[in-house]
């Protein structure tokens, strides 16, 4: 896996009381309203997040792009799906496209979902939801 650069704050909250049961966000009110005391606050970019002393799960960070990206586009069909997606220009015997989806496929391919059964699409798993 590539690791890409992340932001690093580092928070010193300084309390005369014992903020173990505290959420972090009633923490950081009571460093913003006087009752806790914030000594240091620093953000720095990190190059190699994975080298650092308390270094993040970089699945929260891969798995958020996803669902980022499936708000909007809908999901793709994973790269071992049976049936192949046609770009423009490629080579088929029987090229079908979904009204709905716009992915084209070749229909002359038997798998496990083409020939698809008329007005239907074997990808229809991945259309986004309406
Ligand atoms: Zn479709």
């Amino acid at each position: 896996m590539s690791t890409e650069k992340l932001y690093k704050t580092t928070i010193i909250i300084w309390s005369d009381t014992d903020p173990a049961s505290l959420e972090l966000s009633d923490l950081a009110r009571e460093a913003e309203s006087g009752d806790s005391y914030c000594a240091h606050q620093e953000t720095v970019l990190v190059s190699d997040p994975t080298a650092d002393a308390h270094p993040p799960d970089l699945e929260f960070f891969s798995s958020a792009f996803d669902e980022d990206e499936d708000d909007d586009e809908g999901e793709e069909p994973p790269s071992d799906f049976p049936v192949r997606v046609l770009r423009a220009g490629d080579e088929a015997e029987d090229r079908t496209t979904c009204n709905t989806c716009g992915r084209s496929w070749d229909d002359a391919v038997v798998t496990g979902y083409t020939p698809a059964p008329s007005a239907r699409c074997p990808f229809e798993t991945y259309h986004k939801d309406e």
